[in-house]
């Protein structure tokens, strides 16, 4: 499960685990079953919605099948940044206005302190520091690329971001050659494995049934099969996320694209005193290929990046190893924003996918005909999104079984939004490793020249791929 790479801890699912442990794990389903609302998969999405749902209608019988554990996919080895971002916002504008994307907007920004307030009142203790996101721009284009991102979030109503110049950067944060940054109080920093164990724990202690190692091989109306047996139930809901290429008559749905990480052994004072990042935000650029950080509790750097983005017939996993050209260019990046910590060991560098809709549109879905739900999509976002799309599933839940109404959340654009699926292969292969060898070959454009406009290499792959 896992190996070493120089000293490195590769794969074991993730460091999270690593650090928290693995959870012991429950039983698999026994045998054919019934329940009023049966939900495949057991990560953020998946678990909040059961939390939510049996919150709002005790009486339901909720059935969560896992193919491994709970919090075995994304949402035990994310970067933890608990966020205002959704994939597909401007989207959405262009396809419903831009007054209903506002609304998506701050239903997101609600979002992050709703989590932080359940979290709070459940007793999780997910090590959540609510310190904003603050990201960093390091080239004149990716400046250039900044200052036009801070004035669009503007139009968005997002009034309390802040756009720092390099002193007001490196007083909060020392990276090298930062000329700029924009920053906003709506993210925080958690431990993502923390809290998807309290989480798993807590729907549960409400009464939901959780089966773990229990793969869900095809998903058809009031039917969850299972090699074990089959739950029948008038609802069911995909929350399988990058996975979901797995299920039958799935495999072009959402591409699953990987995401890796490393941690690095905790820094010393000295260390922390080079660096600053005393108001611990989460950390990003702008560069196209994009980096992610956090400043762990126990005063680590997790920070993650694009590796291999995309396996061959959307395999998934492999526990998260990773490859070691991935692990070190994560740990010259790490060196590149913080030239002063080259001889930190990286202790640890995991992988996990997450889910991309042909358009990049994040979205949450009710078939009343069928009963088949669904949510996801996220992107890279899933943290704070698998949290609304949660409680939107319960609303639409609720609204086709009679016992709730339309609210806010089943009004917002992103329900029920439908997307064509992915080219098959060799295609969707092809298209994916071609648009990022195009990003990082844009990326290193922008670091050789001073000039201030983003590549047209990366304006050209985002149309390509649907971004734009
Ligand atoms: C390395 C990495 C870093 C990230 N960093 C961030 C971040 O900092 N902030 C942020 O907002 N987002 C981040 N994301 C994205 C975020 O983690 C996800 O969007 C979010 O966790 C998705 O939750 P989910 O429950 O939908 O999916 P998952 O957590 O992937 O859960 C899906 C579950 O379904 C199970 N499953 C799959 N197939 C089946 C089946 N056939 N039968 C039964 N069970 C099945 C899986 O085992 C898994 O447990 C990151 C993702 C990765 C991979």
């Amino acid at each position: 499960m896992s190996g070493s790479v120089s000293g490195t801890v590769n794969g074991g699912i993730s460091f999270w685990y690593a650090d928290d442990g693995l959870p012991a794990v429950r039983e698999p389903l026994g045998g054919d079953s019934a329940a009023d609302v049966v939900i495949v998969g057991g990560g953020y999405t998946g678990l909040w919605t059961a939390y939510y749902l049996k919150k709002a209608a005790p009486f339901l019988r909720i059935t969560v099948l896992e193919r491994r554990f709970c919090g075995y996919g994304a949402s035990g080895r994310n970067g933890g940044w608990l966020y205002n971002g959704v994939a597909g916002r401007d989207r959405y504008a262009k396809l419903h206005g831009r007054e209903a994307a506002v609304r998506l907007q701050r239903a997101m920004n609600d979002t992050v302190d709703e989590v932080i307030r359940v979290a709070d009142e459940e007793g999780f203790d997910a090590a959540v520091h609510k310190g904003g996101v603050l990201e960093v721009a390091r080239t004149p284009a990716q400046w250039a690329r900044l200052k036009d991102f801070h004035a669009h979030e503007l139009t968005f109503g997002e009034k309390d971001r802040e756009l720092l110049g390099a002193r007001e950067t490196a007083e909060r944060i020392r990276v090298a050659d930062a000329v700029g940054s924009t920053w906003t109080p709506h993210g925080a920093r958690l431990h993502p494995v923390k809290l998807v164990k309290a989480l798993a724990a807590a729907v549960e202690a409400l009464g939901v049934t959780i089966h773990e190692l229990t793969p869900v091989t095809e998903i058809r109306p009031q039917h969850a099969v299972t090699p074990y047996g089959t739950v029948r139930a008038p609802y069911v809901l995909r929350c399988t996320e990058g996975f979901t290429a797995g299920l039958k008559g799935q495999r072009r749905t959402w591409l699953p694209m990987n995401s890796s990480m490393i941690a690095t052994e905790p820094l010393t004072d000295a260390q922390w005193a080079s660096v600053g990042w005393a108001g611990r935000e989460t950390l990003g650029d702008m560069a196209h290929a994009y980096m992610y950080a956090q400043r762990t509790a126990d005063g680590r750097i997790a920070l993650g990046g694009r590796g291999v983005p995309y396996r061959y017939g959307s395999r998934t996993d492999n526990d998260g190893r990773t490859r070691p050209e991935t692990v070190e260019a994560l740990r010259e990046l790490l060196v590149a924003f913080f030239p002063a910590l080259a001889g930190v060991r990286v202790e640890h560098a995991w992988s996990g996918v997450l889910g991309v809709p042909r358009d990049w549109c994040a979205t949450v879905t009710l078939d009343r005909s069928t009963g088949l739900g669904w949510a996801g999509g996220y992107v890279g976002s899933g943290v704070a999104t698998a949290h609304l799309a949660a409680r939107t599933l319960r609303d639409l839940v609720q609204l086709d079984s009679g016992q709730g109404g339309r609210t806010e959340l089943t009004d917002l654009p992103w329900a029920g939004h439908k997307v064509r699926k992915w080219e098959p292969e060799p295609l969707r292969w092809l298209g994916v490793h071609g648009l990022y060898a195009a990003y990082r070959a844009a990326d290193r454009r922008e670091r050789r020249t001073s000039g201030a406009g983003s590549s047209r290499l990366a304006r050209i792959a985002d149309r390509v791929a649907g971004r734009h």
